[in-house]
């Protein structure tokens, strides 16, 4: 988190024409802290959206500073008693600096966001250091690791270049400084994980958009820890239906027109929940060793498994649809 404006003296905006060339991120494991390798970084939506078990309470990520861990440039926090006090009884936090864990340490001079010739690639620059490729091989792979915790929602600190939502200076390719920025970690949040709740401690200020934000969180953390399978998006359906009604009046039934079939057949409920494929059911032959002479019947069973896997996948097609428009209504309220 920086100031609102440092009046930085080294302003290379001579170096900030073109972005830089990024590699697209391929699959890799997440590297932590500082040994960050841009190059190795994971797919976030190759992170299966994973609510692991069945938790009494929502599962929460945020900026560490906002809960007073100093990690802020000048070694301070932005502690939210609201945040501390009253939400963190109800949610489990998950902590987390995209600056520190990227390797910088606290204090650190501050980092500014520079406009480059791409609106969605401005550059983050720590003085004559640029730290974007970095920052944003970082960010994909976390947002991948938070897929996989199953997180069901995420405060950020407003305007920070790393983990503003929005209005974050920014330096125009003239040198003037506008509010006009979103944040590269946040940026990256809202592009490969656009339904996550998610805002920034500015919306609690107004009593009835906290109560709208935190209500968010809480009904799609019933939503991503439903019963599986059709029968357990329905039930979730009749039991939201009237509070949805009541936030905004033509929600259910647009929701309902999204709802399977209550015929559809219960599917297994780790696999449901991890949201992969099983890979077994690919192939007919090798990794339960069956033989050569079991072939007709393994192709039968091949073709029951595919058939299985397409009613799976379009199952899940038709939840995830719901849940993309249920959090897109919530995340517009109120209205
Ligand atoms: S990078 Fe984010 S979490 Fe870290 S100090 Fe800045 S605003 Fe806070």
């Amino acid at each position: 988190m920086q100031p609102d404006h440092g009046g930085h003296a080294s302003r290379p905006s001579d170096r900030v024409d073109q972005p830089s060339a990024a590699s697209d991120p391929v699959d890799g494991a997440f590297v932590p802290s500082d040994r960050v390798d841009p190059s190795a970084a994971s797919d976030p939506l190759d992170g299966a959206f994973a609510p692991s078990g069945r938790v009494d309470r929502p599962r929460v990520a945020i900026s560490s500073c906002l809960l007073g861990v100093p990690v802020r440039y000048d070694g301070g926090h932005r502690r939210s008693a609201f945040l501390a006090e009253e939400l963190g009884p109800r949610v489990e936090w998950v902590r987390l600096c995209p600056e520190v864990e990227i390797g910088l340490g606290t204090p650190r001079d501050p980092i500014e966001l520079y406009e480059t010739v791409d609106p969605a690639r401005p550059r983050l620059l720590q003085g004559e250091r640029d730290l974007s490729e970095r920052m944003r091989g970082y960010a994909l792979g976390r947002i991948a690791e938070l897929r996989r915790q199953g997180i069901d929602g995420y405060i950020l600190k407003a305007r920070s270049p790393s983990c503003g939502l929005r209005d974050v200076n920014l330096v125009r390719r003239g040198g003037a400084v506008e509010r006009a920025g979103t944040g590269i970690f946040a940026r990256a949040l809202r592009e490969f994980w656009p339904e996550l709740p998610a805002f920034d401690e500015d919306d609690l200020e107004d009593p009835g958009v906290a109560r709208a934000r935190v209500d968010w969180i809480f009904t799609m953390f019933r939503f991503h820890r439903r019963e599986p399978g059709s029968a357990g998006l329905h039930a979730f359906h009749r039991a939201n239906a009237e509070s949805l009604a009541s936030l905004a009046p033509e929600l259910p039934a647009q929701l309902a027109a999204l709802l399977p079939p209550t015929s559809a057949p219960a599917p297994d409920e780790e696999r449901w929940r991890n949201g992969r494929r099983d890979p077994d059911r690919d192939s007919a032959t090798s990794a339960n060793g069956r033989t050569s002479e079991n072939a007709n019947a393994n192709t039968d069973a091949s073709v029951t498994r595919r058939g299985d896997d397409s009613v799976f996948e379009r199952e899940r097609d038709r939840e995830a649809e719901y849940g993309r428009v249920l959090s897109a209504a919530l995340s517009r309220l109120p209205g």
